[in-house]
């Protein structure tokens, strides 16, 4: 089969690698229909993240048909068509019985990193039943591809943890694909503002369309004076940061309003500085979380009742083939102005 494979800081190419056999008895093997690119993708070739090593086919996001089960898999048969979680859970671990996906002792985010992934013609999935999702009969498939890392990340790491509430003040830093899922996902608690900060005018463009109601351009404006000014002084109830870099982290600190939540979403590789001497009265919290993809089934429903239409996310289609093309486009989001890109297979 065809596969995009990993060979080291800033290698990656479509490969011909034998077709995954399965592995365990709770097993699938997966024919892959649809997968896209995300920006973690992005960091693994930059070398930022060890546990994947050269050789590994790459992604974590993806519907497709199954096509195997192990013996002991139940709740699919060949032929279900099913959503991939980015984040695999075996349902019995201690962190899996409490809800914390995330930190699966056998699972958790695996696909694409420790183990093959989904930007391929198939894929080996572990823990089947508790990592798949079905698929009702005549969903739109491209949708569903946001659901299997960006809409639960934006949703859980910086709406559920930031504490959005109906008329609350919402900030959200970085209006790449994860802002703009928190974006579209925050609007589920009618929150009274939300303001979008970003330097890419055609991103701000784009928030606005998707229910923004403020959007800051800082290579205009001073963001942390505009937040002050749009609040009157007091800053964001939520501030979700979903960009990864130390500055845009340190403008959180200096958005958020007393009583507020810091949410992050952003993928760290060097230190922030923490502002204890401006903060420490200020009743804050910091939140840090994984996705667990807990919400997954629910964001389902609201995607097939027409409540969140996460479709509006996908920019470009490329096929397996153009997979190269695909990396080039989304590598370079500034000129393109991809925000996903939808591989077919
Ligand atoms: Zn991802
Ligand atoms: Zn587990």
């Amino acid at each position: 089969m065809k596969a995009l494979v990993y060979h080291g800081p800033g290698a990656c190419s479509l490969d011909e690698r034998p077709t995954p056999a399965l592995d365990d008895a709770t097993d699938a093997i997966v024919r892959v229909t649809r997968t896209t690119i995300c920006g973690t993708d992005l960091h693994i070739l930059k070398g930022d993240v060890p546990t994947c090593e050269p050789g590994r086919i790459l992604g974590h996001e993806g519907v497709g048909i199954v096509q195997e089960v192990g013996s002991a898999v139940t709740a699919y048969k060949p032929g279900d068509h099913v959503l991939i979680s980015c984040i695999s859970s075996c349902g019995k671990c201690e962190y899996c019985r409490r809800g914390m996906y995330s930190h699966c002792t056998t699972g958790g985010w695996i696909l694409g990193n420790r183990i093959d992934g989904t930007q391929a013609e198939y894929v080996r999935i572990p823990h089947a039943d508790t990592s798949l999702y079905h698929i009702a009969a005549g969903a739109d498939e491209d949708a569903l591809v946001m659901l299997s890392d960006i809409l639960p990340t934006g949703f859980e790491c910086g709406v559920l943890n930031g504490k959005v509430e109906p008329g609350s003040t919402v900030a959200i830093v970085g209006a790449g694909p994860i802002g703009l899922a928190a974006l579209l996902t925050a609007q589920f608690y009618s929150p009274a503002r939300i303001m979008m900060i970003d330097r890419d005018a055609n991103r701000l463009e784009i928030s606005r369309r998707f229910g923004a109601t403020d959007c800051i351009d800082i290579s205009a404006l001073d963001p942390a004076a505009a937040v002050m000014k749009l609040t009157e002084g007091v800053g964001a109830d939520c501030v979700i940061e979903a960009v990864g870099v130390p500055a845009s982290f340190e403008l959180c600190e200096a958005i958020v309003a007393p009583g507020g939540i810091i949410a992050n979403i952003g993928v760290h590789g060097v230190k922030a500085d923490l502002h204890l001497e401006k903060l420490w009265d200020r009743n804050i919290a910091i939140t840090t979380r994984l996705v667990d993809t807990v919400s997954t089934p629910m964001l389902l429903k609201t995607v097939r009742s027409g409540k969140l239409d996460p479709k509006q996310l996908i920019t470009h289609r490329f096929k397996l083939g153009e997979i190269d093309k695909a990396y080039e486009t989304f590598g370079h989001a500034a000129d393109t102005h991809a925000l996903k890109v939808l591989i077919e297979t």
